[in-house]
Order: structure tokens, then C-alpha cells, then sequence
């Protein structure tokens, strides 16, 4: 006999289905039920067949095998996983949102062309910047979005720059991103602060190069603040400055990437405006540009003529790079973080960012004195919404790495923090606690902490086989990023 719990690996929906086996509840005497097109019916599409109770379970138990923000702190540094209001759902799913087609004419869907336009216009505002295109589905898709019109600018002005430069201790996408575009990716170290050298940048800046990516606060969370420095810098030589904007949870409503001199910005709308990150995705990637970059932008821009009071789609725009993405970019996610900014408004986004800073210096403050972990780089310095933990002094002692700490977390029901990124610090433990946990789930973070440094002293090696209480304990994550397995058909074959 076999029990089945939380732990207990659950089967495919498609071996729990049994031939013959019904759905949903139809009552068989209403005759008003559409018949199906034959090239739709289950037979042809070969779908599992269970009761309506058996596939809820499934999904729950699939549900509980996870760690969602959800569960508990999610303190992943850099993807700003903060709590998703169930307003917003609810909002995104109204059937007046759900039920419409892209391709529906304009005149028929000025509601969703009015939600679109005005999020353009909050995140324009939040990023100091002139226009936003909402197509691009993540940040990295942004990013691609951003080089592409980097090309474009310098082709159409008729300069050839080849380079993109980048800090060290940057976001693995900015790398990919420019390369993706085409440029050839110069990298610059980060000083004894952990911020931009910014006599490395002046000198590797030239008449080739095309952009600057950064984030600022940056991927250690702190604030660059030589960044009006840096921006003549690149504009001096001609170039632009492009704003990673994954870490804008630290700044809302207080300065903006438009006034520090950045000419494109992301926004990540799954991290900073709390729609669904990863499995809840997908994500949006809306990108912002200064006046001089608008005429690049994909197409179509949406337009309000006050006139008539009328939202229509502008495709006549002949130096657009075409389009980045199919229709506007994943609506319904962008109706979820409009309906977020409601909620917040202007004061409201600025308090998030404040306690998402306080949060994260509450924690920095109280780990950093553990003994075997420290902060590297600007220790006393407050930070913004997140720090990076070095466990180098732990592991020297025990041999317990970082990796080891961020699995027996999941023990203590915390989802691990980021770790070994950014590569630039040693045993690198990143921690977002973000402004949705209060004072008690981060008190029992440093708790958490404080008994995995003694068991790490005490039996080292237990420890290295955490975590205990997952569903799936350690993963090979070089094979799991390596040999992605994309669908079930391919899992099944692999599993033999
Ligand atoms: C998350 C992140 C990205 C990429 O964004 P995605 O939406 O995950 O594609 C880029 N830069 C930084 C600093 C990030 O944290």
C-alpha cells in the first residue's frame, strides 16, 4: 500500500486517468449544449480523463510539493517576490477584461485601450520617461527590447558602436541581452564598495561604445551614487545609458531612472508591481524611453485623441523596429499591476519602497552579526530593499557552503534566498525580504539563521544533505538547466 502525502511524488494527470471516467456534471436532458467540432473532441486530443474531484486533488497536491509566496517569506534577493493582492486577480479576471480578442476592432475594446494607456502613462511617471512600450513578456525580454533600440538610434543617426559595457556584478541577462542584439559585451570590475568603478568606466568607454547597462541600486542594493557622473560619462561620448530595472523596489516614489540620466528603462512588472512571478507568471517587461528613442519604439502605440475622446492603435511610424512581441504583451498581467497601482497610488508605492528598505536593513543589521556571516562590501552602509550575505566565514569553519544554508531554510519553511549571485561576492547568500512580511516572519528568518550557524558547527554533515521536509531534496541543477525537460512526453521517456 502506498501513502499519499504532501512529500509523496505525484503521478501525471495522464496516468491517473481511466478510460471512460467523466468530468464535469452535466445534466443530459438540457439539449441547448453545443455540439463540438469533431476535430476537437477528446478522443483526438487524447486528454486525461478523471472525475472533477480527482483533478482538483491533483493540482493541490502538485500545489503543495511547491514553496509559493504563499507558504512564507520568499526572500529571493533580486526578483522582488512580494505578495500578490487577490484584488488584482479579481480585477484581470472580470469578464470584461477576460472575454475580449486581440484582434477585436478598436472601437469595440476603448476599455482595455484606456487601462493600457493610462499604466503607460503611471509607469512613464514612476520612470521619468516619455513613452513605454507594455509588449515585452519579462525583464530580459525588455532588455533585448532596449539593445534592439540601441541599434536602431545609432543606424538611423548613422554612427557604427559595436560595444555594450557592463559591471561585473551585473545581472546574468544584461550580458545575453547585448549579446543577443549583436554588440560585443565589455566588462568593467566593481571598486572596493561594491559599486561601478568609475574611472574603469571612463576608460572603457569610447567612440565604439553604444550603452551602459546598470541597476541602480545595484545588485548588492546599494545605491550607485556617482551615478550623475556616470551618466556624462556615457553622454558625453554618445552613448546611452540603459536602467536594469529589476531593483526599482528600492527606489519608487523617491528618484527616478529618468531624472539620473538613464535614456531606456525595464520595468519588471512581476517583481516591483506584484503581478505572479515564475509558475504564477507569465511576466511583463514594459520598457520606458526618453524623447529621442520614442520613434523606435514597436508599433502599435496606443494614442488618445481628447477630442474625440477616443483610444486608437498608431502603426504609422516608420522608424519602429516592428514589433517585440505578438499584440500588446500579456494583458491580463499588465491589468493585474494597473490595478496595483490604484490600490497604491502615488503615496502608497512610495511607502512600499520604504518599508521594502526597512525590512531589508532590519535583516542585514541582525544576520551580519551571526557569527560566520558577514556583509563584504559597504557593511555599515545602510542598503536599499536588499544585501547580499557572504557565508565564507562559515564555510572556512565548517565546510558548510552557502548552497547548504539556503537548503535547510526550506526546513524551516522559508523558500531559499538568491545564492552565488552576484559572483562577485564569495558564498554569496542574496536576501529581498520585500515590504509584505512583517516584523515577527523576519524575526523568525534571523532565528532560522542563527540555528542552521550552530548545526552547521555541531553536525556539519547533516546539514549538506538538507533540505528534509521538500518534496524533492537536492537537484542536479547543472543538468536541470542544461537538459531542461519542456514536456511531460519527454519526462516520461527520461524517466525509464
Ligand atoms: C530578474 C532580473 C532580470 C531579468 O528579469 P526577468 O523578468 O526575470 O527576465 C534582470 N536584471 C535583474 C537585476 C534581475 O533581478
Amino acid at each position: 500500500m502506498t501513502y499519499r502525502q504532501a512529500k509523496y511524488p505525484e503521478p501525471l494527470v495522464f496516468e491517473l486517468s481511466q478510460s471512460e471516467r467523466e468530468g464535469g456534471f452535466f445534466n443530459p436532458e438540457i439539449e441547448e449544449i453545443p455540439e463540438i467540432p469533431p476535430k476537437l473532441r477528446r478522443e483526438r486530443l487524447n486528454l486525461p480523463r478523471l472525475s472533477e474531484p480527482e483533478v482538483v486533488r491533483h493540482y493541490v497536491r502538485l500545489s503543495q510539493m511547491n514553496f509559493g509566496i504563499e507558504s512564507g517569506l520568499y526572500p529571493l534577493g533580486s526578483c522582488t517576490m512580494k505578495y500578490n493582492p487577490r484584488a488584482c486577480e479579481d480585477f484581470s479576471a472580470l469578464p470584461q477584461v477576460r472575454d475580449i480578442h486581440p484582434l477585436q476592432d478598436a472601437s469595440t475594446v476603448q476599455g482595455a485601450l484606456e487601462i493600457l494607456y493610462r499604466l503607460e502613462r503611471m509607469l512613464a511617471e514612476i520612470g521619468g520617461v516619455k513613452r513605454v512600450c507594455l509588449q515585452p513578456a519579462a525583464g530580459a525580454h525588455g532588455e533585448l527590447l532596449g539593445m534592439l533600440l540601441v541599434r536602431a538610434y545609432f543606424k538611423d543617426i548613422g554612427e557604427n558602436r559595436t560595444e555594450v559595457v557592463i559591471p561585473d556584478s551585473a545581472h546574468g541577462t544584461n550580458f545575453a541581452s547585448a549579446a543577443m542584439a549583436g554588440f560585443r559585451v565589455v566588462v568593467i570590475p566593481s571598486n572596493s564598495t561594491g559599486r561601478v568603478d568609475v574611472e574603469a568606466l571612463r576608460a572603457a568607454v569610447s567612440d565604439r561604445t553604444a550603452a551602459f547597462m546598470l541597476t541602480n541600486p545595484n545588485t548588492l542594493g546599494l545605491f550607485e551614487h556617482e551615478i550623475k557622473e556616470i551618466a556624462s560619462i556615457l553622454h558625453d561620448a554618445g552613448a546611452l545609458l540603459y536602467y536594469d530595472g529589476a531593483n526599482l523596489n528600492g527606489i519608487m516614489g523617491k528618484t527616478r531612472p529618468g531624472d539620473m540620466g538613464f535614456d531606456i528603462v525595464h520595468f519588471n512588472l512581476h517583481k516591483t508591481f506584484s503581478t505572479p512571478h515564475g509558475g504564477g507568471g507569465p511576466g511583463a517587461g514594459p520598457v520606458g524611453v526618453s524623447e529621442k528613442l520614442e520613434p523606435y519604439l514597436p508599433v502599435p502605440i496606443i494614442q488618445y485623441d481628447e477630442d474625440k475622446d477616443k483610444y486608437w492603435l498608431d502603426y504609422n511610424r516608420p522608424k519602429s523596429i516592428g514589433k517585440i512581441r505578438s499584440f500588446f504583451g500579456n494583458f491580463a498581467v499588465l491589468v493585474k499591476a494597473y490595478a496595483y497601482l490604484l490600490m497604491m497610488g502615488a503615496s502608497g508605492l512610495k511607502e512600499a519602497t520604504e518599508v521594502a528598505v526597512l525590512n531589508a536593513n532590519y535583516l542585514k543589521e541582525k544576520l551580519r552579526r551571526i557569527p560566520g556571516f558577514e556583509v563584504r562590501y559597504d557593511p555599515e552602509a545602510p542598503c536599499k530593499h536588499e544585501f547580499v550575505l557572504s557565508a565564507e566565514p562559515l564555510k572556512r569553519e565548517t565546510g558548510v557552503t552557502a548552497r547548504d544554508v539556503a537548503k535547510r531554510l526550506l526546513d524551516f519553511g522559508f523558500h531559499a534566498p538568491t545564492y552565488y549571485f552576484p559572483p562577485i561576492v564569495p558564498e554569496a547568500l542574496m536576501i529581498e525580504p520585500t515590504e509584505t512580511e512583517p516584523k515577527e516572519e523576519l524575526d523568525r528568518f534571523v532565528d532560522a539563521m542563527k540555528q542552521i550557524a550552530e548545526e552547521a558547527r555541531r553536525d556539519p554533515e547533516t546539514l549538506k544533505r538538507a533540505p528534509f521536509s521538500t518534496s524533492v531534496s537536492r537537484i542536479d541543477e547543472v543538468r536541470a538547466s542544461r537538459r531542461p525537460i519542456l514536456s511531460w512526453k519527454q519526462f516520461v521517456r527520461l524517466r525509464k
